[in-house]
């Protein structure tokens, strides 16, 4: 049950004024739906105005707030020309207040000729005259303006602006309670942390790194408590101990030798399956690492012992993908493999749906739908999980629950977490490293580009086309930008020109795409139908075209080490050598130059991944926030590294010394906080719990 107090925070977004059906759209495109939402849609940076008397006292690119007198109106001749306002300050210099399209409309009802006006922009200058291209903010008093001099820019979605988010934001403000204090009294005294209500409040308000700290910390504690919790839990499940004698895995027939970490990885998988206690194991492996083949002879060792095998994929392709290859692999053994997708309806999946019941299918792959409600096992034994990070901790409880006795887990990842993140997501579970690639891998030949040298770019991707080869083209995320839109674009934009060299060979793939549409790119693509695939981050999940053996990454220098390793394991995985291509757009920074030698000259995925820690714990500023990517959606990776241990020994002390959720003066506040930062986890937890 949620605490009564949280219930004006679970309100939907409808509830406050000025939201109906046609807001409720762009705001659910962000993830928000609630009011405790609004609230965690932090800004992504401030900015910082600055009031001048007149505008000698400013200067070019500074945000200032200026009171201006409007001298006279000047529309363009030609139609898509600018509108221009020229104004006067308190000295007489003239600046031209610009606008472009519809925007000039506006400009006519806010500046009347005469009138004295508050601007905030940006001062630029053109052609000799100080000008201000699309002000912020208009005002009539300078009251009005002074509110505007730090302002929150948050992440858009179409259909919003900025003032409309910022007065939702104050809206759901309001109507925050103060909550029990859940941070351990020694912690929170020492760190001199703001209470919850009044970090989030400062949190929208301007830079404040100890409401932000405070934020990150609740999340991280939170989740150290549920991870908690679920270990709790588990430990006193009642599993089933599987012990295979190795007669279907004696009939595999592997075209190559297991590595010694394949070999050792297998050894600690059966190791716990044999127990009593579920299984919760997390294999780590960089990609190309060869985690399927563990998986094999992991469910294989399940079927040995009379049990059934699931095995789930976060998409549809990559679940076909490994049903094709574990059915190719596993032929000899002669065991029953299904896949089961979304997509299955009416006989075909009333087919196999019997079949899980009734035992004849031995293994199943696919997608959440191997889940649900109405599918239902004879014996559910080993539940293996792929990309596992694209699951939350609710879902991979939900798994682990199926069936009477509990299942055990294997969870595959190919990022390689540093072990400190490793603990703060994967707490809950022991970890098997594959930290050896197969035998004969090619390295990566990478090598940094100038952007401006995309016309030989483009003529070296023809000669690579020719060869019958595939490349890879990836956009970057523009983070920090107005909208998602805007990286859409710059996909768009590249798909665009190369289409014009390469026909029908490109396809695009992005994130706002339809599934199918997706999957269907990526089929062609797969296929070797399409030649260049283009694509925002949304292919560092899984792909395996060994065909393909080019990859051209777009300002390399906006990713991150690990994400850019991620991205360059989309090649080499043939007998062909392969390039990765990073395309640098203008001068670096320091740790931006380190970053991409570090790439050219390692290709080890958990050292890159312990490099990229380090780099950014070294205190870069990246602009924008870079938070998310371990899962995490308030703390960013350096607020990880700084507190995780901290919060992992206060969730400790709290579950194990002074009685978790039962505790009379913690217990309420941790079940609070659990409910309050329910990323999904809060409810199941609490009902496992
Ligand atoms: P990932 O860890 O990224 O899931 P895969 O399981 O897809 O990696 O394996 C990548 C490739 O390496 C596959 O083609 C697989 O057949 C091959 N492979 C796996 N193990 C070995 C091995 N021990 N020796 C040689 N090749 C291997
Ligand atoms: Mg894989």
């Amino acid at each position: 049950m949620r605490p009564d107090i949280l219930n004006p925070l679970f309100a939907e977004t409808e509830s406050l004024e000025g939201v109906g059906p046609k807001l409720k759209k762009p705001l659910e495109k962000l993830g928000l739906t609630r009011i405790r939402d609004l609230l965690y849609h932090l800004p992504e940076r401030f900015v910082v105005r600055r009031a001048v008397k007149d505008l000698d006292d400013a200067h070019v690119g500074e945000q200032v707030v200026v009171a201006l007198d409007v001298v006279e109106h000047r529309a363009s001749r030609s139609q898509r020309g600018p509108y221009r306002v020229l104004a006067s300050d308190a000295k007489g210099n003239i600046c031209a207040l610009t606008y472009f399209g519809r925007a000039s409309y506006t400009a006519k009802k806010q500046l009347p000729v005469g009138a004295r006006r508050w601007v905030a922009g940006r001062l630029d200058q053109y052609d000799q005259m100080l000008q201000i291209v699309h002000p912020d903010h208009v005002s009539e008093t300078s009251d009005a303006a002074m509110g505007q001099m730090v302002e929150p820019i948050y992440r858009l979605s179409e259909g919003l602006t900025q003032p409309r988010v910022a007065s939702l934001v104050e809206q759901s403000l309001a109507r925050a309670p103060d909550l029990p204090e859940w941070i351990e009294p020694g912690t929170f005294a020492r760190e001199g942390w703001p209470s919850w209500r009044e970090a989030i409040a400062a949190a929208h308000k301007g830079e404040n790194a100890k409401a932000r700290d405070r934020l990150a910390y609740d999340e991280l504690f939170a989740n150290a408590l549920a991870l908690m919790i679920v270990r709790e839990s588990n430990r006193k499940r009642r599993g089933q101990p599987l012990q295979g004698d190795g007669h279907l895995r004696d009939k595999l027939q592997l075209p190559f030798p297991l590595t010694g970490a394949q070999r050792r990885s297998i050894d600690e998988i059966t190791g716990d399956m044999a127990q009593p206690t579920p299984m919760l194991r997390l294999l780590q492996g960089d990609v190309g690492a060869g985690k399927t083949v563990v998986a094999l002879e992991s469910m294989l060792a399940a079927v040995e012992a009379g049990a059934q095998a699931a095995m789930l994929a976060p998409t549809e392709l990559l679940a076909r993908q490994h049903f094709e290859t574990l059915r190719a692999m596993a032929k000899p053994t002669g065991v029953e493999i299904a896949l089961l997708t979304g997509r299955d309806k009416g006989r075909a999946r009333e087919s196999i749906l019997m079949g899980l019941l009734d035992g004849s299918i031995d293994i199943v792959v696919g997608t959440h739908a191997i889940f649900q409600e109405s599918v239902s096992y004879r014996n559910l034994g080993l539940v293996v999980i792929d990309e596992q990070h694209r699951f939350g901790v609710s879902q991979r409880l939900m798994l682990s629950q199926k069936g009477k006795v509990t299942p055990h887990t294997l969870a595959m990842t190919a990022t390689p977490i540093p072990r400190t993140l490793v603990l703060a997501n994967h707490g809950e579970m022991e970890v098997s490293r594959l930290d050896e690639l197969p035998p004969g891998r090619q390295a990566i030949d990478t090598r940094v580009l100038p952007m401006d040298r995309i016309g030989d770019l483009v003529a070296a991707i023809g000669r690579h086309v020719a060869t019958g080869q595939q490349a890879y083209w990836v956009c970057p995320m523009v983070r920090g930008s107005e909208s998602e839109s805007d990286d859409l674009a710059a996909a768009e934009a590249r798909y665009a020109g190369l289409k014009e060299h390469f026909g029908d060979d490109v396809v695009l793939v992005h994130g706002q795409l339809a599934p199918e549409l997706k999957d269907a790119a990526m089929a062609r693509f797969a296929a070797g139908e399409a030649k260049v695939l283009v694509a925002t981050t949304v292919i560092e999940v899984g792909v395996d075209v060994p065909n393909a053996t080019l990859m051209v990454i777009e300002q390399a220098e906006r990713f991150g080490l690990a994400q850019l390793h991620q991205l360059r394991g989309r090649v080499g995985r043939g007998s062909e050598k392969s390039t990765c291509l990073l395309l640098r757009s203008g001068e670096l920074s320091e740790t931006g130059k380190k970053r991409l030698e570090l790439m050219k000259s390692s290709q080890d995925g958990f050292l890159l991944a312990e490099e990229d820690l380090k780099l950014r714990g070294g205190g870069e500023l990246l602009g924008t926030r870079q938070s998310g990517e371990e899962g995490f959606s308030i703390a960013s990776l350096e607020q990880v590294s700084k507190f995780i241990d901290m919060a992992n020994a206060d969730a400790k002390m709290l579950v194990e010394q002074q009685g978790g959720l039962s505790n009379p003066e913690r217990g309420e506040a941790a079940r609070v906080v659990l409910y309050l930062l329910e990323r999904d986890w809060g409810v199941q937890t609490l009902r496992g719990g």
